[in-house]
């Protein structure tokens, strides 16, 4: 899997900017690249709870995962994270705090790391 080097920093900016608040987005895009992010109305913003409304996104698109920030330096994902991987894609990308490109990391729907390459557009 591949992602554009623009949305993995805007994913990033915008966890920031949430900042203590943990930010939640769909990542899309066409087969083997994620192209970009989609925020879902009816999505929660907590510490503890990151949920997806899967029944608002329109039909058609190409789900291929989760973004979701952690107000904290533990990109890990928690049990919570690990049963809302299961149901939205394949590859989940948790950002940590102080969301640079050094601590972000993607794991598959069980939790295993998995590596995804950075292109530019
Ligand atoms: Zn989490």
């Amino acid at each position: 899997m591949k992602i554009i080097r623009e949305v993995i920093e805007e994913l990033l900016a915008i966890s920031k900017d949430n900042y203590p608040l943990e930010f939640v987005a769909l990542l899309r895009g066409k087969k083997g690249v994620i192209e970009e992010y989609i925020f879902l109305p009816g999505t929660e913003f907590g510490h503890t709870s990151a949920i997806f409304r899967i029944d608002m996104l329109p039909l058609g698109q190409k789900i291929h995962g989760t973004f979701h920030s952690h107000p904290s330096t533990n990109n890990h994902p928690s049990q919570q994270d690990l049963s809302m991987f299961a149901s939205n894609g394949n590859y989940h990308i948790i950002a940590a705090y102080p969301y640079d490109m050094g601590s972000w990391r993607c794991y598959d729907k069980l939790g295993n790391e998995v590596r995804i390459e950075i292109i530019d557009e």
